[in-house]
């Protein structure tokens, strides 16, 4: 069961946003009255994303929502990476899903068929809306190769032995969003000297199947675009860059300015600053993106938790421990995205026991009578901290706090009057909205899938098979549902 928004009716401040690019909080207003275009990097689809990419995801999510109680109307796109991102993020090396093709002996696009319905089951069980548009890099070929014209011939890109670069010293405005400017990044080693560039610091738009890339299996026709094999004669034959991706794919359906653009901070440099180069010199339209929004990224004790360190943690971690997923979802939007989440059980765990306090709550007060009282008038002040935290930059721990308050307050109230019940319980869904972790599961019904392994389990016990029963339990904690024991049997609910 979904519950109607109920919007703001008193003056509520205006939403303000950290802004990568000017570094400053920024009232937000989109450009066309109350139409927000905003657009998600989304996985690049070789292997399951951890927690710490779903952290960025959830933060996105939430910001969407968030406009929406807000009543924006919002044209959200999240793309699929399924080609051209490369190892280490860099122009040399292996296609990070051609790469996992070769290691379970696939083919790429099998590679990019099962993360990606891997990871939009993910999406679902973290309670993420559908976007408006999921596009696919390997779907969107032509409208880069669009772009990467419209780059030759304004003179900010050239072509090479291997492939199509950009070149940064035709954009002055680059290392704007990060900070590496080329005079930085001459004086800082993060860019490696190749012969045939005109700058360490161009990045390829298109790669040519030629020397190390000969064996790239995904490869398309240039100019035309069209998927060819590797017996195909086409010396220009190649895939695209990983950041003219979603130049193209934004462009697309969002146009060639969009309002909000979101990421991890590790997108910041060098995708994202890719981007901006890429999309305003190819339309000569500032700014190719009003506010950019980036998460922190999330730490395993001291480090970064990186796929490539080794030490993540995915959905089924989780959930294998007897968390739920919507208790993931509380913990990682508990902490306010502009700060570097510590993660540890012991956080998760205090999740799990707040999220539930708040969700029991959330029931309680669905049942509770208004009488002709006069109590209850406290909840406009609730409303009012909730949407001030909000609107101040997203901050979650704080309207997180005005919940915790408002439960302890409302149960102190002796007798509703009817108006400030239901202030109370359209404020209780309304945060439940903004946050979508606060499902009882109770109303939603059980999905059949669960019951089955419910009907097993019940089977089980009758027949004194605990080891059975106890699999059971955990394979229905892996579809996001607790199971209890009482006197009147198995009862289920949503985690
Ligand atoms: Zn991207």
């Amino acid at each position: 069961m979904r519950y109607a928004v109920h919007m703001s009716k008193e003056k509520s401040s205006t939403l303000r946003l950290y802004n990568t690019l000017t570094k400053r909080e920024e009232e937000f207003h989109p450009m066309k009255g109350k139409h927000v275009g905003m657009y998600t990097c989304g996985p690049t689809v070789y292997g399951r994303p951890h927690i710490g990419n779903y952290s960025s995801f959830l933060m996105a999510d939430l910001l969407r929502r968030w406009l929406e109680v807000l009543g924006y109307e919002v044209r959200h796109v999240k793309n699929i990476t399924d080609v051209g991102h490369l190892v280490a993020d860099r122009d040399e090396g292996e296609d990070k899903v051609e790469k996992q093709a070769k290691e379970e002996q696939v083919d790429p696009l099998a590679i990019a068929r099962k993360y990606t319905e891997q990871y939009l089951a993910d999406e679902k069980i973290l309670n993420m809306l559908e976007p408006y548009a999921r596009p696919r890099a390997t779907e969107t070929i032509k409208e880069m190769i669009e772009i990467v014209q419209v780059l030759l011939k304004k003179g900010h890109a050239y072509e090479t032995e291997d492939g199509i670069y950009f070149s940064v010293e035709t954009f002055p405005a680059y290392g704007a969003l990060s900070g590496n400017t080329l005079k930085n990044l001459s004086a800082g080693a993060r860019v490696e000297v190749d012969e045939m560039k005109k700058h360490p610091a161009d990045f390829a738009l298109w790669k040519k199947c030629v020397g190390n890339n000969s064996m790239h299996l995904l490869r398309w026709s240039y100019p035309a675009g069209e998927r060819i094999s590797t017996t195909g004669k086409d010396e220009h034959a190649g895939f695209p860059g990983w950041h003219i991706e979603c130049s193209a794919m934004s462009r697309k359906f969002l146009g060639e300015q969009i309002d909000i653009h979101t990421g991890g901070e590790d997108n910041i440099f060098p995708h994202h600053e890719c981007e901006i180069a890429q999309s305003e010199s190819g339309s000569g339209k500032k700014p190719f993106v009003h506010t950019w929004v980036h998460r922190r990224r999330i730490n395993l004790g001291e480090e970064k938790m990186s796929k490539s360190l080794g030490n993540v943690f995915t959905l089924s971690d989780i959930l294998d421990k007897g968390y739920g997923a919507q208790d993931l979802r509380y913990y990682l939007l508990s902490v306010h995205y502009r700060t570097n989440l510590k993660f540890t059980w012991k956080g998760l765990d205090d999740a799990k026991k707040a999220r539930r306090k708040i969700t029991e709550w959330m029931e309680e007060i669905r049942k509770w009578e208004s009488k002709e009282g006069k109590e209850g008038n406290e909840c406009k002040e609730s409303r009012q901290k909730f949407f001030d935290a909000m609107n101040a930059d997203l901050n979650t721990p704080a309207a997180l706090a005005v919940l915790f308050d408002a439960a302890a307050w409302s149960r102190n109230v002796k007798q509703w009057s009817q108006e400030g019940l239901a202030a109370l319980q359209s404020f209780a869904e309304t945060a439940r909205a903004t946050f979508g972790c606060f499902e009882s599961g109770e109303e939603e019904g059980i999905p059949s899938e669960v019951q089955k392994l419910l009907d097993a389990r019940k089977a089980a016990r009758a027949n004194k098979d605990f080891k059975e029963s106890d699999r059971l339990r955990t394979e229905i904690g892996k579809k996001g549902y607790d199971v209890k024991d009482s006197v009147e049997g198995q009862k289920a609910r949503k985690m």
